[in-house]
């Protein structure tokens, strides 16, 4: 197996919204690289341009300037190689658990018996096996994310985005979510970027994380986490020697950013 493309190279993005105030430049020669199988986060201030260059990689919005490859394809709109993972779930209220799962394969057509099947096996891994006939309301945040990473995964994309996915959820509930996650594309050998406001989350779940900077959004550095961190799951890399230097590395990018921004 010898894959010489990144699973996704993101060339000099430069994004400029226009709106009735005017131009907005939101990135500006935003470039990295994912492989095949890797885990990057990114983090960086509100408003740096996180979900804009998620949009950009799903093939949601063209940018301005610069381009970006899936699997050495120019990405020229929204493609079945790709899912998106929001922290609002946007589950439909009058589908049962199931109905929700499969609705990424009702684009393509009629969904087959063994499609459906697929997506109960899904369900059963993610611990939701009693819940495919119930409705999203009768469902916990946690339960209801486990279900959106179903209807992301049935798909079969190779790379996923995840926008801050975990963040409306309680501290629990989110480290067992994680854990989750990173054994679920682990296997699979899937490629994420996860967008994260917490920085523990961004070094437990990652093989790079990349700071970025606002005013206009760039990349400011890109840090690998170091082997024993990164083979560890979520919750066991937390206390990994190591873990802690790194959080107050990444932790003093953003502070500097902030104190830069607010002139004392
Ligand atoms: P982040 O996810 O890092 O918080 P976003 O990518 O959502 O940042 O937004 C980056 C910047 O672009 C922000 O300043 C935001 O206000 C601006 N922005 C986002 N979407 C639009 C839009 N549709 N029109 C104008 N400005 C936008
Ligand atoms: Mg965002």
């Amino acid at each position: 197996m010898t894959r010489v493309k990144p699973a996704v190279g993101i060339h000099d993005l430069t994004h400029v919204y226009v709106s009735g105030k005017g131009a907005f430049v939101a990135l500006e020669k935003v470039g990295f690289t994912l492989e095949a199988g890797e885990f990057v986060s990114l983090v960086g201030p509100s408003g740096c341009g996180k979900t804009t260059i998620l949009s950009i990689i799903a093939g949601l919005i063209e940018p301005t300037e610069g381009h970006v490859e899936v699997g050495g394809q120019p990405v020229s709109g929204p493609s079945r190689k790709v899912g998106y993972m929001l922290q609002h779930d946007y589950l439909f209220p009058w589908r049962t658990i199931l109905a929700n799962s499969v609705i990424g394969l009702e684009l393509n057509g009629k969904v087959t018996g063994e499609q459906k099947a697929e997506a109960v096996r899904l369900l059963a891994e993610m611990g939701l096996k009693d819940v495919a006939g119930s409705y999203p309301h009768q469902l916990s945040g946690g339960m209801r994310q486990r279900v959106a990473l179903v209807r992301t995964l049935i798909t079969s994309p190779d790379i996923l985005l995840l926008d801050e996915p975990f963040s409306a959820l309680d501290y629990q509930t989110k480290l067992t979510l994680e854990q989750l996650v990173s054994e679920t594309l682990r296997s699979r050998r899937k490629s994420a970027v996860l967008v994260t406001h917490d920085i523990t989350e961004a070094i437990a779940m990652s093989d790079r994380v990349i700071v970025l900077d606002r005013g206009p959004g760039r990349v400011r550095r890109e840090i690998l986490v170091p082997g024993p961190i990164r083979s560890a799951c979520p919750m066991k890399a937390r206390e990994m020697p190591g873990f802690h230097a790194l959080f107050n590395e990444i932790w003093g990018e953003l502070e500097e950013m902030e104190a830069r921004r607010e002139p004392s």
